[in-house]
C-alpha cells in the first residue's frame, strides 16, 4: 500500500513545451491509482497563496496538444525564505497533500530539494522541464525538441531570404548558459557557423571560415548565436563581421519568445507522458527527493542532489566535432 493519499503537482520556472501532457499523466495515474490530485497554480506561489483546486480526469482533456501549462507558471521569491516555506507547508498540509511533482528546471529542483529537506513527511519528485536541455540524469528534458523544431522551421524560413539575396544572417536562439539549441538547430539547418556559451570562437576563425564559404560559392550563409555565447552580443558581432565581410548584406534576427510557444512535438508529448506516469509511480513506490529522467530511452531516478550538483552539463562531442566539417 502506498503511504501517498494525495498528490500536489505544480509547474514552475520557464514554460516548456511538454509540461500539458505531463500534468495530465500525472492526474490520471493518480487517479487511476486510487489518489486525490490537486493542481497548484502558479508554481510555488499557489502553495504560498494557496491558490489550488482539485483535479479530475476531464480536467485534463485535450490539454496534449497545447503548449504552455494549463497551471501557468511563474518566479517566486518568497519561497526562497524560510517563513515563505513554512506558509507553504502549512497550506500543503492543510489540503491534506502528502506527496509533490514539481515540473521545472534547477531552480525549481532546489526549491523542492531545500522544502522536502526542511519537511521530510512531504515527498517530492522532479520533472525536467526545461527548453535547455540542461539537467543531468535526463538525456532530453521537456520542451528541447519542440523550441529546436520552432527554431529549425523559423530559420528554414531566413535562409529563403538569405539565399534569395546572398545574405549572412545572423540569428540568436535561447540559451544563457546552455548551447543545446543552437547545436541541433544548426546541424538541423546546415548553419555555417554556430556560437555557444560552452566553446569559445575567436573572431578571426569565424571571419576566416565565412569568407572561405564565399570562396566555395555559398550563395547566403546563417551564423547561429546561443543567448549566453561570449563573443559579445549579437549586434556587435554582425557590426565587426559586417567590417570585413563587405560583399554579403548582413542582417540580424533574434528569434525570442516565439521559441518557447506551439504545440509540443510528439516527441514531447510521449516524454511528458512517460515523465509524468513515472513520477506518480516513484511517489507511489515510497521514493522522495529524485528526479525522473529519460536516459538510453529507459526510464531513470536521479537523487535531485546529485541532478544538482553536476553543472558539467556536456553537449554531444560528435555534433560538436561535425558542426564546422558539415558546413564546408
Ligand atoms: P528554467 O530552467 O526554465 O529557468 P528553473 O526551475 O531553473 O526553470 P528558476 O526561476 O530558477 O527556474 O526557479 C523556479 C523557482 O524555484 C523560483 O522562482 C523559486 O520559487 C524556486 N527556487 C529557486 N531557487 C531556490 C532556492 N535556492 N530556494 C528555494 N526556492 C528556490
Amino acid at each position: 500500500m502506498s503511504k501517498i493519499s494525495k498528490i500536489g503537482v505544480l509547474t514552475s520556472g520557464g514554460d516548456a513545451p511538454g509540461m500539458n501532457p505531463c500534468i495530465r499523466a500525472v492526474v490520471r495515474t493518480a487517479i487511476f491509482n486510487g489518489l486525490q490530485v490537486v493542481g497548484i497554480k502558479q508554481g510555488y506561489k499557489g502553495m504560498i497563496e494557496n491558490d489550488m483546486y482539485e483535479m479530475g480526469t476531464r480536467s485534463v482533456s485535450n490539454i496534449l496538444n497545447l503548449g504552455g501549462t494549463i497551471l501557468k507558471t511563474a518566479r517566486c521569491l518568497p519561497f526562497r525564505t524560510d517563513e515563505g516555506m513554512e506558509t507553504a507547508y502549512q497550506n500543503i498540509k492543510a489540503q491534506g497533500i502528502d506527496g509533490l511533482v514539481v515540473i521545472g528546471g534547477d531552480g525549481t529542483f532546489t526549491g523542492a530539494l531545500r522544502f522536502s529537506q526542511k519537511y521530510p513527511d512531504i515527498s517530492v519528485i522532479g520533472v525536467p522541464g526545461t527548453i535547455d536541455n540542461d539537467l543531468y540524469g535526463s538525456t532530453y528534458t521537456l520542451g528541447f525538441d519542440t523550441a529546436t523544431n520552432t527554431v529549425i522551421e523559423a530559420i528554414d524560413k531566413i535562409r529563403d531570404t538569405a539565399d534569395s539575396h546572398d545574405r549572412l544572417f545572423f540569428v540568436e536562439v535561447m540559451g544563457r548558459d546552455s548551447g543545446a539549441i543552437a547545436l541541433r538547430a544548426g546541424i538541423s539547418c546546415g548553419a555555417e557557423a554556430i556560437l555557444l556559451p560552452e566553446k569559445s570562437t575567436a573572431m578571426e576563425d569565424l571571419i576566416a571560415h565565412l569568407k572561405n564559404g564565399a570562396i566555395n560559392k555559398k550563395s547566403s550563409s546563417i551564423v547561429i548565436v546561443a543567448e549566453g555565447d561570449k563573443t559579445g552580443g549579437i549586434y556587435d558581432l554582425a557590426k565587426a563581421v559586417q567590417q570585413e565581410i563587405t560583399h554579403y548584406d548582413i542582417k540580424v534576427t533574434v528569434l525570442g519568445h516565439l521559441q518557447r510557444g506551439g504545440a509540443p512535438s510528439s516527441f514531447d508529448r510521449v516524454l511528458g507522458s512517460r515523465l509524468g506516469f513515472a513520477a506518480v509511480n516513484a511517489l507511489i513506490s515510497g521514493q522522495s527527493q529524485k528526479m525522473v529522467g529519460l536516459e538510453a530511452n529507459h526510464i531513470k531516478l536521479t537523487p535531485l542532489e546529485e541532478a544538482l550538483s553536476h553543472h558539467d552539463f556536456k553537449l554531444e562531442s560528435d555534433l560538436l566535432q561535425m558542426m564546422d566539417i558539415l558546413a564546408i
